[in-house]
């Protein structure tokens, strides 16, 4: 599929015709992309990627491995030497990157049935996320030429200039469950400040930045500025973490994963690493707050949005117990709501879970709520067969009650669609609640009292508060976490700091003859 889509999909049956149509040309390109062509892995691997809501194969994959990182990273060192892209005036690489968020907004539907058909996200959540990748890209691109250096105030005898510098070679490594918008967070800025970037997607949702790789040859980047290998973390995204020619690693995933990535960092050249971690945010409902019924609403989706594969998923619910019992009953009749159906259909709030592993492993939770004394509310079982050919990995809306921080579902990220509602009395518990947790990515605070709300935001130790709302977010604003959820922040002018080096220039100004 080359061209975009003609007609814009607006309905079940023209997204469902559009995804047929991918399926009988076969036409999706899933060869890794090294210099400017698109290859077999050396090995001649592949891996199979599966549409989790139908179980039918959608590609086979070339699975990279060290060979193949280190042939794009040989590439990677030689373009940026060149300075082709790293020394192009800002403004050149602005336009390279502004066509290229037109080329992404031509064939945004075709991009977000790529992320719901290989991760099962629903369609219309897929379509947000190509908004959202999108402005990325062109906000990046649109600000690079607006950034200025500095003179440091040194005295008149000297000039201090302080440069902002790419730092060369950047791997970005990218999780799943928002396959292209974790993508243009990390590549944004990296290409922006003049890197050149390695893209290792999730060997869960490989295609669409094969299919990104497409658009930026089409939109003219210098080959080898950008190149995507697709495999497995264990083999491909290893070799680039421990590769002495990397000097950036960007990475978005789990915690676990991110303390190895900064071991490999330690092994080998001390590159700078950047993480995005995992998550178990609390969302804190206070008795005072306005409009019970809209607020359980909201923190129904703050959970159960994206089937709960979200790292910033309001996973814990700390609760005033004075309104414990009347917004419980709130939230489970907005999860009613919620239901999982197929990704296709514009109406489904929830899709597939994205593979059996990560299927399993959220039953496992559920299970090992009910054992350690949770008070299941409702879901808590596999939905399985909503997919449109009756097949496919779905769980329904989970709510728990009664759950303590001793417990294995209250501390640990499930990353799924499962809640975890806790009670409180006094604003100290809630913030001691709220902060008891290895975790400090999102958390969220609902109250009329301003007060309070100062109070408590200032104690929260998160990388975000949302004060009475979940996730709003915008592009000029950073997003990022503490404690065990990383170091370091996507998106706004903040993220250009992860991807450039300052150089402190002295110049020594002779006194007049
Ligand atoms: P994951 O850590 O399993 O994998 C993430 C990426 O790392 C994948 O591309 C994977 O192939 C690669 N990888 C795995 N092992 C590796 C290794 N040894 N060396 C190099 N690369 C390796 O995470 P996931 O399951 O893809 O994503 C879910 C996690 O991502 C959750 O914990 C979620 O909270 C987190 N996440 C965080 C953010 C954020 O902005 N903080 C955003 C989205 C997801």
């Amino acid at each position: 599929m080359t061209q975009s889509i003609a007609s814009i999909p607006e309905t079940h049956a023209d997204w469902r015709t559009l995804a047929e149509r991918l399926s009988v040309e076969k036409s999706l390109e899933a060869r890794a992309y090294i210099d400017d062509t698109f290859v077999d892995a050396v090995s001649g691997e592949t891996f199979t990627t599966l549409n989790p809501a139908t179980g039918e194969t959608l590609a086979e994959v070339a699975s990279c491995d060290a060979a193949d990182a280190e042939a794009a990273v040989a590439v990677a060192r030689r373009v940026f030497e060149s300075g082709e892209w790293s020394r192009a005036s800002p403004g050149e690489r602005k336009a390279a990157m502004l066509r290229l968020a037109d080329l992404m907004e031509l064939h945004q539907h075709e991009l977000a049935l790529l992320d719901s058909l290989d991760m099962g996200k629903p369609v219309s959540s897929a379509m947000g996320d190509m908004a959202g990748a999108i402005g990325c890209i062109r906000h990046h691109a649109e600000s690079i030429d607006k950034l200025y250096g500095e003179i440091a105030p040194t005295g008149e005898d000297s000039l201090g200039l302080v440069l902002r510098e790419p730092l060369g070679v950047v791997a970005s490594i990218v999780p799943w469950n928002f396959p292209l918008m974790m993508t243009a967070w990390k590549i944004s800025p990296a290409l922006a400040a003049g890197n050149s970037v390695i893209l290792k997607p999730s060997e869960k949702s490989p295609l669409s930045a094969l299919r990104l790789a497409q658009l930026t040859r089409e939109a003219g980047l210098p080959r080898g500025v950008f190149q995507v290998l697709p495999g497995f973390g264990h083999t491909v995204g290893k070799a680039l973490a421990l590769s002495m020619g990397v000097d950036c690693l960007a990475f978005t995933g789990s915690t676990g994963v991110g303390k190895q990535l900064m071991q490999y960092a330690g092994q080998s050249n001390l590159k700078k690493v950047f993480l995005e971690c995992g998550g178990k945010s609390p969302n804190v409902v206070f008795a005072d707050c306005k409009d019970l019924d809209q607020v359980a609403e909201h923190a129904a989706a703050a959970i159960f949005h994206n089937q709960g594969e979200v790292c910033i998923a309001g996973s814990r619910l700390l609760v005033e117990n004075s309104i414990r019992e009347r917004f419980v009953d709130k939230v489970l009749a907005a999860a009613e709501s919620m239901q999982p159906g197929d990704p296709l259909d514009p109406a489904s709030f929830m899709g597939a879970m994205v593979d059996q592993t990560q299927y399993q492993r959220v039953l496992d939770y559920i299970r090992q709520g009910v054992e350690e004394g949770a008070t299941l509310r409702t879901g808590g079982k596999a939905m399985d067969g909503e997919g449109p050919n009756g097949q496919g990995l779905f769980i329904g809306p989970t709510v728990f009650d009664g759950v303590t921080d001793a417990m294995t579902i209250g501390r640990e990220e499930i990353f799924g669609p499962v809640l975890a509602v806790f009670g409180f009395d006094t604003e100290e518990e809630a913030v001691r609640l709220a902060n008891d947790s290895d975790y400090g990515l999102a958390a969220g605070l609902w109250s009329q009292d301003i007060d309070r709300i100062m109070r408590v935001t200032r104690r929260l130790r998160s990388g975000q508060v949302f004060v009475n709302n979940w996730a709003d977010m915008d592009q000029t604003v950073p997003f990022g976490g503490v404690k065990q959820s990383g170091n370091g922040r996507d998106k706004s002018h903040h993220s250009l700091e992860e991807y450039s080096d300052l150089k402190t220039v002295w110049i020594s100004l002779m006194p007049a003859p």
